[in-house]
């Protein structure tokens, strides 16, 4: 088995970034979807092995510059998400 940790990393800190952001449609399964998405296609995918008794190889979210390089992505996402979206909230 194999799995993209990216795809983990990306949803953990776009609840970091929800929780700082107000402008986010939050709660919003549809736009979350959408910014996960966007962000992933632009992130490089970091493919690891997952087998019963092996270590993860986990992507060091310590080191400020991964943590900035990812945080800096989602936040163009969500810019561009929030401009397009076409979820219920944003059709009221
Ligand atoms: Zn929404």
């Amino acid at each position: 088995m194999y799995r993209n940790v990216m795809e983990e990393i990306v949803e953990e800190l776009l609840n970091e970034v929800f929780e700082t952001n107000p402008n986010v449609c939050r709660d919003c399964p549809s736009c979350r979807i959408d910014i996960t998405a966007h962000a992933l296609n632009r992130l490089p995918p970091k493919y690891v092995v997952h087998e019963k008794g092996r270590a993860l190889t986990r992507i060091d979210l310590r080191d400020p510059q991964i943590r900035t390089d990812i945080l800096s992505v989602l936040a163009q996402s969500i810019t561009v998400i929030n401009q397009n979206r076409w979820c219920e909230k944003a059709k009221k």
